[in-house]
């Protein structure tokens, strides 16, 4: 990636506010959960022992906010932020920060995806905003009841979500969307105190892609819940319940992503999307 003049600080598509890129934490970034004091994960070790200590979920959002444990990641998500925007972006602030979770803190259903995209969570900070998966996922959403409105485009525009929360088993954007082994691995401890924060009022979850469905899954068992033997296969459609150490049944339902790939070709439709979040 060759390096380019960019602007750097730039001004928020919303606010107007001059933000570096990336974004300094606790420096009024809209929805930004951390502060300047927020711990920094620099470690597999370090990951686990910060996300086991957050004592709720705007503290979990805040410490994953600031992670630095995954060393290709870090550089990839910096690397776009500073002189790597898509040209259309050119003139914006990146957050180039891991994805926190968005949406409701008590929500009974969750929604996991994959991993932000280069231009989309790791430019604006927030799941599944500013690119076309967030505009399919969102109009869905609000068509089901859970978004205040249909488009969500920046940190800052007003989307709420009522009674779910998105989450991803990855929360750096990877280089071609494929992060290795180990680093879903390490993410996995983020995704674990997520379920483990939500599971006395979790109803359902909807994983958007196999590696979200098999996340979902890996991290219902290394909580200590039932998963039907042999492992649930995903597919767009499929379904299993999951029940949580305490007895409380949840559904996973999945879906095909919301990936253009997918969008474009008819793969998923908007029918098929209604379909599986009406079950959640
Ligand atoms: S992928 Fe997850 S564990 Fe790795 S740096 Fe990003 S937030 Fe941290």
């Amino acid at each position: 990636m060759a390096p380019v003049d960019l602007p750097n600080p730039a001004a928020h598509p919303v606010t107007g506010g001059l933000f570096r890129s990336p974004v300094p934490p606790g420096t009024g970034w809209p929805g930004d959960p951390a502060t300047a004091e927020t711990p920094v994960a620099r470690t597999p070790a370090q990951v686990r022992r910060l996300a086991k200590g957050a004592d709720g979920i705007p503290e979990l959002d805040a410490r994953i906010s600031v992670c630095r444990a995954c060393p290709r990641l870090v550089a990839w998500r910096e690397t776009v932020a500073v002189e790597g925007r898509r040209a259309s972006f050119a003139d914006q602030p990146y957050w180039g920060r891991p994805g926190p979770s968005f949406g409701d803190p008590d929500a009974e259903v969750l929604v996991v995806g994959l991993a932000p995209a280069a231009n989309g969570t790791n430019r604006t900070g927030r799941m599944f905003t500013g690119d076309r998966s967030g505009d399919w996922l969102y109009a869905a959403l609000h068509r089901g009841g859970y978004a205040s409105r249909p488009t969500s485009v920046s940190s800052g525009d007003g989307q709420v979500l009522r009674g779910l929360r998105i989450v991803a088993a990855v929360r750096c954007a990877p280089p071609e969307n494929k992060p290795t082994t180990e680093e879903k691995a390490t993410c996995a401890a983020w995704l674990d105190r997520d379920l483990e924060l939500s599971e006395g009022r979790l109803r359902s979850m909807l994983a958007l892609g196999s590696i979200a469905w098999d996340a979902a899954i890996g991290a219902a068992r290394r909580r200590g819940w039932q998963v039907p033997t042999p492992k649930p296969r995903f597919g767009h459609g499929a379904e299993a319940v999951l029940t949580t150490a305490s007895g409380r049944r949840v559904r996973l339902v999945g879906s095909y992503h919301v990936s253009q790939q997918n969008t474009f070709t008819g793969k998923l439709t908007e029918a098929m999307l209604d379909e599986v979040i009406g079950r959640l």
